[in-house]
This record gives C-alpha cells, sequence and structure tokens, in this order.
C-alpha cells in the first residue's frame, strides 16, 4: 500500500489515538507488573474500548450535524446554512464544508429558478392582457359590421379603422416583443463601429416628421460641428432614438416640441439628450418607467397605439452599451432622457 506523501489527517488521528492507547496499556501493566492471558485480554478490550469512545467523541457530532444538513437541504430549510461556519480542520471538516457549499449553491440556483417562474407567469400574463383588449375589440367591431352595420357607411368607415388601429396595435406589440426577447435572450448581437452620429439623428427625425406633424409638434435638432462619430451598434442605437423621441411626440400636447441635443463630454463621450414639453411623469413612476408594459396613463398610451414595451427596450440596449438611461422629469413641464456614448474606438488599454 502506498503511503501518501500527505498524511490523511483523520486516518492519522485514529492511528496516533490507537498507538497511545495501547502504550499506555502497556505502560500501566509494567506498572503494575500485571501478566497472564486476562491481562491481556482486558487490555485489548480496554483499548478497544478508549479507541471507539474518543473516535465518537471526534466523529459523531460531526457526522450528525453532516446528516442534518444534508437532510435540510432536501428539504430545503435553508436559514440554517447562513449560520454554519466549519473551522479548517481533517477531511471531515473539510467534507462538512463541501455540504454546506453545495447547499449554499443549490439554495442561489433554486432561488433564480423561482424568480424566473415568477418573471415567465407575470410576463404571460401580462401578454395575454395586451393581447385580449386589442382582439377583444376586433371581434367586437366584425360582429357589429357582419349585424347590419356593414351597409351603413356611417358606421362601417369608422368601425373598419378601428378594426386598423388594434391590428396595428397587435402588431407593434408582437415586433416589441420579438425584439425584447431576442436582446434579452442574447440572440441579436449588437455591432460595434464608429458611424455618423449627426446622420443617424436626421434620419430617425425624418422618420417621424409625419407622426410630429400630425400631433402639431416640432422636431428641433442641436448637434455642435465637433461631433461626428459615435461608437455603438447604429441600427439599435437608430431604435433607441425613434422610441425616445417618438415618447416625446406622444405624450406632449399640440405645440409642443421635441429637441435632440448632443454635447462633447471633457473625456470624449458625448452627452445625448431627448426632451419634450410635454405632460411630463410624475416623480413616483420615473423608477418604473423602464419596467416591461409599465405605464404612467394606461389608456393614453394604448391610445397612442403603445405597448409599454419602448422604454424596456430602450434600457437593454443602452446597458449593451455600457450606456444608462437618465430620466429627469416634472409634470406638465416635459420630460428629459439622457446617456452618454463614446466618441470614438475605446481604447484597448482601458
Ligand atoms: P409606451 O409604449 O406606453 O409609450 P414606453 O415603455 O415607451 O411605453 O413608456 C412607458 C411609459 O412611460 C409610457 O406609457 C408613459 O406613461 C411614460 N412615458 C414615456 N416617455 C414619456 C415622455 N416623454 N413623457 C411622458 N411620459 C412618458
Amino acid at each position: 500500500m502506498r503511503i501518501p506523501f500527505r498524511p490523511h489527517r483523520l486516518s492519522l488521528n485514529i492511528a496516533l489515538a490507537t498507538g497511545l492507547f495501547v502504550a499506555l496499556g502497556l505502560f500501566l501493566r509494567g506498572l503494575l507488573d500485571l501478566e497472564g492471558l486476562w491481562v491481556d485480554v482486558l487490555l485489548v478490550l480496554a483499548v478497544t474500548y478508549a479507541t471507539y469512545a474518543w473516535m465518537h467523541r471526534h466523529t459523531a457530532a460531526r457526522l450528525a450535524r453532516a446528516q442534518k444538513t444534508l437532510r435540510d437541504i432536501r428539504k430545503q430549510r435553508f436559514d440554517e446554512l447562513e449560520k454554519a461556519y466549519v473551522r479548517p480542520g481533517d477531511e471531515l471538516n473539510t467534507l462538512l464544508w463541501q455540504v454546506y457549499r453545495n447547499g449554499q449553491v443549490l439554495e442561489k440556483e433554486i432561488e433564480l429558478f423561482r424568480r424566473t417562474e415568477t418573471y415567465r407567469r407575470d410576463f404571460i400574463g401580462n401578454v395575454s392582457h395586451e393581447l385580449k383588449t386589442p382582439i377583444f375589440s376586433v371581434r367586437g367591431y366584425a360582429e357589429t359590421l357582419l349585424d347590419g352595420a356593414l351597409h351603413d357607411p356611417e358606421v362601417s368607415r369608422p368601425f373598419v379603422e378601428k378594426i386598423l388601429r388594434n391590428a396595428d396595435r397587435l402588431h407593434n406589440l408582437a415586433a416589441d416583443l420579438s425584439e425584447l426577447s431576442k436582446i434579452e435572450t442574447g440572440e441579436l448581437k449588437m455591432s460595434r463601429q464608429l458611424f455618423d452620429l449627426p446622420q443617424l439623428i436626421t434620419e430617425t427625425t425624418e422618420l417621424l416628421e409625419a407622426a410630429a406633424e400630425k400631433k402639431e409638434v416640432s422636431i428641433r435638432v442641436r448637434i455642435p460641428s465637433n461631433i461626428t462619430t459615435a461608437f455603438g451598434d447604429p441600427e439599435r442605437l437608430k431604435q433607441v432614438f425613434v422610441n425616445l423621441i417618438d415618447n416625446g411626440i406622444k405624450y406632449n400636447n399640440a405645440g409642443g416640441h421635441v429637441e435632440v441635443v448632443a454635447r462633447m463630454l471633457p473625456d470624449h463621450r458625448i452627452k445625448v439628450t431627448v426632451a419634450d414639453n410635454g405632460i411630463g411623469i410624475p416623480s413616483h413612476h420615473l423608477n418604473r418607467v423602464t419596467e416591461r408594459f409599465y405605464r404612467v396613463d394606461k389608456s393614453r398610451s394604448r391610445s397612442q397605439g403603445g405597448t409599454g414595451l419602448g422604454l424596456a427596450i430602450v434600457k437593454h440596449i443602452l446597458a449593451a452599451h455600457e450606456a444608462q438611461l437618465v430620466i429627469d422629469s416634472q409634470v406638465q413641464r416635459g420630460s428629459t432622457f439622457g446617456f452618454t456614448l463614446p466618441s470614438r474606438v475605446p481604447d484597448a488599454a482601458h
């Protein structure tokens, strides 16, 4: 048998204890000058008992602790694990420590699983709730048309327009959901490149001009000439601008404006803000508006074709750019949404 260089501490303790008890027995036998078979038998029995008692004292409590911990883990009673402390010692202590560690890892996994499960349930609940309203409306209008309103041009046209509006809502919802799920699962990879920021902002505002005109809202852009490029994914950042400017239009009053401003910071990052002078967001809603499906005024959002997912998408895209969306708003005064972007390729050394 190969004796390992690093001794097995538990076996070594047993061997030492046995040796000590044998030596003690022999010493006593010599001291008392005892001889004969019965003395040897008694000596063996005494050493066996002493070794057993010592081993029991040395290991039983720890084995019981390990068994109890495994039982607690099986029954998912994790409270005790928090308090567990195992001193470094022999292999049994190492084993005990590993049992605790495994319990803690399992506790975290179960917690994560529960959170994911709650999120999934809430998400499905939210989606089905969002789907129900437009589907219900489409059905209602279609049934009314079939019941006779189809031949009444006074009624049929507005009803068909309402059906179309609800179909648009369903379309927006499907598009935003697919986008959000792609971003969240990491399926959608962000590209990293230098792009023309002023051009991207101009393209976006052109895209939203018709919507702005319809609501009698003007869009202004202020970008100084020292800002030319930014670094990031232009496609995704365009989506950020579309969502923020579109919100500035949607939650505004006739005659209002949306202003997109870029400013170069001393550290060569660009501070971008999209500000409006619209209805604003009450302060107690501010830290929740980026949650999925969270809306300050549900009916206003829905009537504007909102899905409640726009800012959640914006937040995710910016997070992938290591940028944070900062929101500042005052009711009836307006809102400002800001974030920063690098103006050039980040230095690999930093
Ligand atoms: P929605 O599709 O409802 O616009 P968003 O995620 O884009 O969803 O926004 C969430 C909510 O935040 C909106 O429903 C609205 O209540 C509020 N909000 C967003 N942008 C603005 C803004 N510029 N002014 C006022 N309220 C806003």
